[in-house]
């Protein structure tokens, strides 16, 4: 790990492409990402980091790109012979990815910290970045709804997100460590980036670890988060109508207002480049640019722009 990193807070599928961004700018070895572990599973027993896979195989080449989590080509065997005998099988778990969980499993049975076993999968998987969960302990998002609360991927998954979403909530966090890294990884950071992943259910969980949301306000280092919300909507997942049956704002301004004393910098599209000044009076300074990462070189263009912001020169 390089001992001044550029520290990246990120969830899934968004924060996985932004990073393809960034290690196209910056050396991959300078960036630490931290990864948020409240979607954690354990469907039929075994450990699944949905987030942290994403980053995983995306970085790694892995990645089935269209779905933009999973393994790409993987078949689903496993899962339909256990479907086949009566498993209540409703999470998607290819062969290929149900081979990773069986090691990740495996190991923390054997009492291994979940950092660790991050870390070595990553080694194998031929991962240039740091890949940090946010804590070793169990940190889990509860969603309530109408209904009553359920466990986040009850809601994502098994229900499609069709839920209005009236309380989130990240239960273990409270007592919850950062992993080891992390702390450091946010206090000796060149520049510290949220990427553009969902505030509410992929960065919250991991401000909500005491120690982490400390550490990033009494940061030294400049704090550039992206908007994930571009006019008014969420480019894939439920992050706009969770923003708004939750009370805040739908837009940038929505998202500055969450990420107020946290972070310096909002880089919001320029579609919504007539919320800038809102997002100043909240104090934070707007950088406006096209934020779609529709191919590679658009990633690879919003990572320039936020790192830029940063004052990182590449
Ligand atoms: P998840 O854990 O897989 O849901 O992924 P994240 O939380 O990391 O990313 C989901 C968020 O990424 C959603 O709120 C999307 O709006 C956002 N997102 C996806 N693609 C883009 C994009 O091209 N540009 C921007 N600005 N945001 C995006
Ligand atoms: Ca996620």
């Amino acid at each position: 790990m390089h001992d001044s990193p550029i520290t990246v807070l990120a969830g899934g599928v968004g924060g996985a492409r932004f990073l393809q961004g960034v290690v196209e700018v910056v050396p991959a070895a300078d960036v630490v990402v931290v990864g948020n572990v409240g979607d954690d599973v354990e469907p039929h027993g075994l450990h699944v980091s949905p987030d942290l896979d994403t980053v995983l195989y995306t970085l790694t080449g892995w990645i089935d790109e269209d779905k933009g989590w999973g393994v790409r080509g993987d078949s689903d065997r496993a899962l339909e012979q256990a479907r086949t005998l009566g498993a209540d099988a409703w999470f998607w778990l290819g062969d290929l990815d149900i081979g990773l969980h069986l090691a990740r499993t495996e190991a923390l049975r054997r009492g291994e910290p979940l950092s660790a076993v991050t870390a070595r999968l990553a080694q194998r998987l031929g991962l240039d970045l740091t890949l940090l969960p946010a804590t070793d302990d169990r940190l889990r998002t509860i969603i309530g709804t109408a209904q009553g609360e359920i466990d986040f991927q009850t809601y994502y998954v098994r229900r499609g997100h069709a839920d209005v979403v009236t309380s989130i909530r990240f239960d273990g966090a409270e007592t919850a460590r950062p992993a080891p890294g992390v702390t450091e990884a946010l206090r000796d950071a060149r520049a510290i980036v949220i990427a553009p992943s969902n505030p509410l259910i992929s960065i919250s969980p991991i401000l909500a670890v005491p120690a982490i949301r400390e550490q990033l306000a009494a940061r030294t280092a400049i704090c550039v988060a992206v908007s994930p919300i571009v006019a008014g909507r969420a480019l894939r997942g439920p992050a706009a109508a969770m923003l708004e049956s939750l009370g805040h704002e739908a837009s940038p301004a929505g998202v500055a207002a969450i990420y107020q004393g946290l972070a310096d910098v909002l880089v919001l599209d320029e579609q919504d480049a007539e919320l800038a000044a809102r997002v100043e009076q909240l104090g934070m300074r707007a950088v406006v640019v096209d934020t779609i990462m529709r191919d590679a070189a658009a990633r690879e263009r919003l990572a320039r722009a936020a790192l830029d912001a940063a004052g990182i020169a590449a």
